[in-house]
């Protein structure tokens, strides 16, 4: 099967013909449909991430068909359409996973990291960490559900219920989360990089009741602000738009050092907080919400061959909604 290699950090995937895996007990094997090519894999490819497995096969939004299963599989059949997410393992017995925090196993593995994930014709997904797909979804505009979606959703949940919503960098999350909180009943606030005004009208078109660069103060106090952006300065930039009591949520797994910033920014009750990864209650809940809103995806598709192309768009925020890649 062809796949797209990650060999050490920092070099471009290589493209690599590998035996077709075979699954062990409780795992599904997938002809993978679309796979979407999500910042957390830049992050990994260049080397800000440090755990991956290597050589690796990135990519943790796969929506597959199920072509071969396991002994024990029982939640999926042959033939049956499928998602993977970033979740891939975790040991259900720590304290973590014992109290419904399973995204914070010390134990738990990802896809795409310490898993081999979706930038191949074939993958091994555990039957346990997958989830089945609203039919209303194509391959490709289903993909950017698994990531953008299910950790935004996440992220939006712990923002609180606050009206007015800041959202920072305008790519494949906040397209999706914007459609949820406007269905929700919120108004949004989007900032994109200075000067991006595809971004900003990207932002309006989806429903923004104001969209500027993030170096501006919104025209009204912001309940709650996301950072998708792995930008550290935006922090105490966020701070400084919500009101007292508002939560400012870093959504990413990685961010640029936050500079240090005056306690006042701080004071009032304000929290900053991050959010890690996702539970599997998450993804139930999120992707049954989606079809109800209608969350519709955007996504500019490129050929599994072009995953370098799509990683370097991306890295240089060229990217209007989700990339996804299609083997
Ligand atoms: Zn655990
Ligand atoms: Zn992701």
């Amino acid at each position: 099967m062809r796949t797209l290699v990650l060999e050490s950090a920092r070099q471009p995937l290589r493209d690599v013909e590998l035996p077709r895996p075979r699954p062990g007990p409780d795992q599904i094997l997938l002809q993978v449909r679309a796979c979407g090519v999500c910042r957390t894999d830049l992050h990994v490819v260049d080397g800000e991430l440090t755990d991956p497995k290597l050589p690796l096969v990135p990519g943790h939004e796969i929506v597959g068909i199920v072509v071969e299963k396991g002994e024990r599989v029982e939640r999926f059949e042959v033939g049956q359409r499928v998602g993977v997410p970033w979740l891939g393992f975790t040991c259900g017995t720590c304290g973590y996973c014992q109290s419904g925090r399973e995204n914070l196993c010390d134990l738990a593995r990802f896809t795409g990291y310490q898993l081999d994930g979706g930038y191949a014709e074939y993958t091994l997904a555990d039957q346990r960490y997958a989830f089945a797909l609203p039919s209303q979804y194509g391959d490709a505009e289903g993909a950017p559900l698994l990531c953008a979606g299910l950790i935004g959703y996440r992220s939006l949940v712990l923002a609180g219920e606050g009206r007015r919503l800041g959202l920072y960098g305008f790519g494949a999350a906040a397209h999706i989360i914007i459609q949820v909180a406007r269905h929700q009943g919120r108004e949004v606030y989007a900032f994109s990089r200075p000067g991006d005004l595809d971004g900003q009208q990207f932002a309006r078109d989806l429903g923004a009741v104001w969209a500027g660069g993030s170096d501006v103060m919104p025209p009204e106090e912001l309940d709650a602000a996301i950072l998708f952006a792995p930008v550290g300065a935006l922090v105490p930039q966020a701070l400084r738009a919500v009101a007292k009591g508002g939560i400012v949520v870093c959504a990413g797994i990685h961010m640029s050092d936050i500079p240090s910033f005056p306690y006042h920014l701080l004071w009032g009750e304000r929290t900053v907080r991050s959010v890690a990864n996702l539970t599997r209650r998450d993804g139930e809940e999120f992707l049954a919400l989606a079809p109800q809103v209608p969350v519709r995806t955007e996504v500019e598709t490129f050929l599994l061959t072009e995953a370098n192309e799509a990683l370097t768009r991306l890295r240089s925020g060229r990217i209007r909604g989700a990339a996804v890649l299609l083997p």
